[in-house]
């Protein structure tokens, strides 16, 4: 700390506490931000894992506040251990609303991906027989058209055509950053519509076995294997979640020289 400014030294601390709190709880900060129902703390914390600011995105945050308020404040103590799961029906920009403020996410297994293409995410804790589900209603865009009326056409031009200029990109964020933030104030009940259901949720996730592919070396969970090979080293189909949905992909045969880097 020599050489440091009685300010800065405060700050450094102020850093390290804040990195101590959310090594004892990592969703601390979001945790908060649900309970006050701070949408704009939210959709700013949710950018830093999606990127940039949009409507699906800010739909995505204000589904999950809402509904894991409504499911109670039991809920959103979620520790991404698979008992809060989240059930997300569309793969785009509204998916990643509901993995940073829900914290089900790919990666820890209580986030279900139902290949669904609808703008609709489901909540419910485990051994409790009901959950809600959230769903965005089919005129959302025009209130989205309200609150920045260029990001339509904006998104079409930059997005959908892949033309114009850094310019254009440019005002393209800024329409998102502005509809993200705009749609936030509205009533949650002009957004969206809720229903209690009766979730099918998986079973947890297995804890499987680990096997070595005989053909390229890999380590591979054993259920994927086909006669102690990869998927790709068998030649077999696989799936892939990407952006038309979860495809089916046939693998290309390899042969082990094939793999090595030359
Ligand atoms: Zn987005
Ligand atoms: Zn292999």
């Amino acid at each position: 700390m020599i050489g440091l400014s009685e300010t800065e030294t405060t700050q450094i601390s102020a850093g390290d506490r804040r990195i101590e709190d959310l090594k004892q709880n990592p969703r601390g900060e979001f945790l908060q931000a649900i309970g006050e129902r701070d949408l704009a703390r939210c959709l700013v914390k949710t950018a830093e894992i999606h990127g940039h600011f949009c409507p699906g995105s800010a739909l995505g945050v204000m589904a999950s506040v809402y509904g894991l308020n409504l499911l109670g404040l039991d809920s959103i103590s979620s520790d991404g251990l698979e008992d809060l799961m989240a059930v997300v029906e569309i793969n785009a920009c509204f998916a990643d609303g509901v993995q940073a403020v829900s914290g089900c996410t790919l990666g820890n297994n209580a986030l279900v991906y139902r290949d669904l293409g609808r703008l609709a995410v489901t909540f419910a804790i485990r051994g409790k027989g009901s959950g809600v589900r959230i769903r965005v209603r089919p005129d959302f865009s025009s209130s989205v058209a309200k609150a920045a009326p260029e990001f339509y056409p904006l998104m079409e031009k930059v997005i959908k055509n892949r033309e114009g200029g850094a310019k254009e990109k440019a005002a393209f964020r800024n329409a998102g950053r502005q509809a993200a933030f705009g749609i936030i104030h509205l009533p949650f009940d002009e957004l969206f519509a809720v229903e209690t259901v009766e979730p099918l949720l998986p079973e947890y996730a297995p804890i499987t076995e680990s096997i070595v592919c005989s053909n390229c070396g890999e380590m591979i969970m054993a259920p994927k294997s086909v006669s102690g090979l990869c998927l790709m080293c068998a030649g077999v189909v696989y799936r892939q979640v990407e952006g038309k949905g979860i495809v089916v992909k046939k693998a290309e045969r390899q042969s082990a020289s094939d793999q090595e880097l030359t």
